[in-house]
């Protein structure tokens, strides 16, 4: 944005929402992406961000793996402009085998779209990031998404919401027509129906026309009434707007809507806008609030490396925290104590780039040629030095031996694995059985493993061998000196992270229940998303 660099960095946090969209693969991430772009008209045409239906889009090919499979697996941020705001939406892989970046991304935002199919609800992947925000006190706006076809009650999606995750629905909106036939929203806050019109292919933003209560009896009848009426059933069972309950995140406003259609895509524009919180001074390692005004600070919160083919690059995305950032200025990296100058700065999106001159707490910045940062980092210029908290890391749920292929390589392989784990492409672990030879890599997702064979030998010139084990229950070891109980069991073992945890890894729920029935005094803890 260019905004002279003067201006006060609190009045453009103020306008500053930072969000990512949670969902489960194939519930409109993509198509709502585009729909939110196309109406704050970043883009002339929707399908040029993801690039679906052979239209030619910026999705990200950054890796020759990613274009064989033909999905992102990478995360950047979309900037544009609404109203007088400047939204930063977070891209966050939605592939099943997803992976520690996604959640990642979740520690750099201010608020959370949780995106639901209609005709599905709650699905695995949207629950496991919604536990990620729930642990971080992310507060979350509810998109009920492809409401132009057959699917579920709207009474009944609220429900699951209580019931599943108690999370108190609110809406905004209340769909009139029943799935399969929508024809608009009753606006809550008005109480007026807002008619939607269809648009050809749905490329532009859908017309709406509003009605009063009387109008919208008389033009559509039987379903005004019923949207009014199952509307109040939610209002009696608490599903009245308390900002509050947002903000403290017990409680989330929802709209319903056909992104394909772009229905319902204003509103939930709008609700960003008025509702999504601003950036906050983001507290240090010592729990002391970083001032927004005070100089510039950031953290890196994702390392992507060979985004740019041609020149095997490194971005890392840091999310502005306080100050004002300019290109060119020179900052210190608070880990190595090192300067940083950060003269090629990007914001990235897909294969869109565009230099950088200037950017304000709430917003992501792409740092290239950075092989000095690793996830975690805190960037700051000026004095007194900060440290942001480092980044969770997460449950693995995969583990793999590495040894590598040629043992003449031993060198490579040790400093390759050593940059992987830095950069939290996998956990590395390692464990009293094996030694430190035969590190144990770890990961959220399969896929993890797969870019880290990949880097391996194509960038450390350092080709590995994986091999799987059969751990999937994982459980933080409570006491040390109860490593012999778990390292006896036959389908068990105790693995140590670089942090400091100890992980008892066990091949399934069955054989960690077997041991804690022969030895009660086992203490295991949960290891979802710690912070
Ligand atoms: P993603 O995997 O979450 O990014 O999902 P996509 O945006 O790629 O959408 C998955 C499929 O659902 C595509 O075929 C979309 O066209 C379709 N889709 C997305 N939004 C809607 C909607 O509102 N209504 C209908 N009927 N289909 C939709």
């Amino acid at each position: 944005m260019s905004t002279p660099h003067d201006a006060a960095p609190l009045h453009e946090a103020q306008r500053r929402r930072s969000f990512a969209v949670i969902s489960h693969p194939d519930a409109g991430k993509s198509t709502l992406t585009e729909a939110l772009a196309l109406h704050a008209r970043v883009i002339s045409e929707a399908g040029s961000v993801h690039g679906k239906g052979g239209r030619q889009g910026v999705v990200s090919d950054w890796m020759s793996m990613e274009q064989a499979r033909g999905i992102s697996i990478t995360s950047a941020a979309l900037q544009f402009e609404y109203r007088d705001c400047v939204i930063n939406l977070l891209d966050t892989p939605g592939h099943a085998d997803f992976s520690e970046d996604t959640y990642r991304v979740l520690s750099a935002v201010d608020s959370a779209v949780m995106l639901l199919d209609a005709a599905k609800g709650l699905e695995p992947q949207t629950l496991k990031l919604f536990d990620v925000c729930r642990h971080r006190g992310i507060p979350v706006l509810t998109f009920i998404n492809k409401w132009d076809r057959p699917g579920r009650e709207a009474l009944e999606l609220c429900d699951e919401l209580v019931e599943r995750i108690d999370l108190q629905p609110m809406p905004l909106t209340w769909p009139v027509g029943s799935p399969g036939h929508f024809q608009g929203v009753l606006d809550v806050p008005t109480g007026q129906f807002v008619r939607y019109a269809r648009t050809a292919g749905g490329a532009k933003a859908a017309p709406e026309e509003n009605l009063s209560p009387d109008e919208a009896e008389a033009e559509v009848g039987e379903d005004w009434t019923t949207a009014r009426e199952e509307y109040d059933l939610l209002l009696e069972s608490g599903g009245e707007f308390d900002e509050e309950r947002f903000r403290d995140a017990t409680a989330t406003p929802v709209l319903f809507g056909a992104a394909v259609l772009n229905f319902g895509v204003r509103h939930l524009l709008d609700l960003v806008v008025d509702l999504a919180p601003r950036p906050v001074p983001r507290e240090d390692a010592d729990g002391a609030p970083r001032p927004l005004d005070g100089e510039f600070s950031a953290f890196v919160f994702k390392v992507q490396t060979g985004m740019d083919p041609a020149h095997r690059d490194q971005v890392a995305f840091a999310r502005v925290c306080s100050g004002v950032f300019e290109r060119g200025m020179v900052v210190t990296n608070a880990t190595t104590k090192r300067p940083f100058a950060t003269k090629y700065v990007q914001q990235v999106f897909g294969q869109k780039r565009s230099t950088v001159d200037t950017a304000y707490p709430g917003d992501v910045i792409g740092l290239v040629n950075a092989t000095a940062l690793r996830v975690g980092d805190t960037l700051y210029s000026g004095k007194p030095a900060v440290r942001f908290p480092g980044l969770p890391q997460f449950a693995p749920a995969h583990f793999a031996v590495a040894t590598p292929s040629d043992l003449s390589k031993a060198k490579q392989f040790r400093k390759g694995i050593d940059q992987l784990g830095a950069e939290g492409v996998v956990q590395l672990l390692t464990s009293d059985l094996r030694g430190e030879g035969a590190p144990v890599l770890a990961a959220v997702g399969p896929m993890q493993f797969e870019v880290a064979t990949h880097r391996m030998e194509h960038e450390f010139n350092a080709p590995v061998k994986l091999d799987r084990l059969p751990y999937s229950a994982v459980r933080k070891l409570g006491d040390s000196s109860q490593r012999s109980i778990v390292d006896a069991g036959r389908r068990s073992e105790v693995l140590d992270r670089a942090d400091g945890t100890e992980l008892a890894v066990f091949e399934d729920e069955m054989s960690l229940r077997i041991l804690l029935r022969a030895n009660p005094e086992l203490e295991l803890e949960p290891l979802l998303a710690e912070g």
